[in-house]
């Protein structure tokens, strides 16, 4: 099972597995398969569409319940965002986050951030390009007074992920951000051994979609 899984995987590289929180990604999931994995324990969510989220979570979040928005925000979309979701790994672009400053600044609580990096530079994936990154991450902290708490990707599909999720780990670290979401089903076990805190999962926890 994934959880023993995780276990094996943080042991091979000496890791702690108290360190890897499994996030259940619920997408085309209905309420009822939602609600048995929180009765079931599961704590951490993730969601790639914030109507989504709303369908699974406003009626029924428990306090000890985290959702996570994993996938790409529309601007128009921002409010109801914040509004859910303690965490949104997905900041991508400056006209998100003035976005997001503007709402803030009128009042609305602000969730946790993660900013998405799109770390094999693929065209049709969203996230920061590597070498932006820095005036990105400046420009958050010191124009907008926002401190993301981690990184996140996606790699390539048709390659191996190891030397993404490498990058990855290392532009995390020269930064201070200590929070690393990479890995899904096929690719875990290697986010494990590159460090991730936070593995996406969702076929490999509730079955093929
Ligand atoms: C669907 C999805 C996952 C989980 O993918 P699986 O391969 O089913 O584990 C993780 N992250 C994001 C951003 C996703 O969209």
């Amino acid at each position: 099972m994934i959880l023993e899984k995780i276990k094996i995987a943080a042991k091979n590289c000496n890791r702690d597995e108290n360190e890897i929180t499994l996030v259940a990604a619920c997408k085309t999931q209905n309420n009822e398969i939602v609600e048995n994995a929180i009765n079931f324990g599961q704590k951490f969510f993730g969601e790639n569409r914030v109507q989504e989220g709303i369908q699974h979570f406003a009626q029924n979040k428990p306090n000890d319940v985290q959702i996570r928005l994993i996938g790409p925000l529309q601007s128009n979309k921002t409010l109801d965002a914040m509004q859910l979701f303690d965490v949104i790994e997905t900041l991508d672009r400056p006209s998100l986050v003035k976005e997001i400053v503007k709402l803030r600044d009128k009042g609305v609580k602000t969730p946790e951030f993660l900013i998405q990096v799109n770390i094999g530079e693929e065209p049709q994936k969203a996230g920061v390009l590597p070498r932006d990154f820095d005036n990105f991450l400046n420009s958050l902290r010191k124009e907008y007074e926002i401190n993301p708490i981690g990184l996140m990707c996606i790699p390539p599909n048709e390659r191996p992920s190891g030397p993404y999720f490498a990058l990855l780990a290392k532009m995390a670290k020269n930064n201070g951000l200590s929070q690393l979401s990479m890995g899904m089903s096929g690719d875990f076990e290697t986010a494990i051994k590159f460090g991730a805190t936070h593995i996406r999962v969702g076929t490999a926890l509730f079955g093929e979609r």
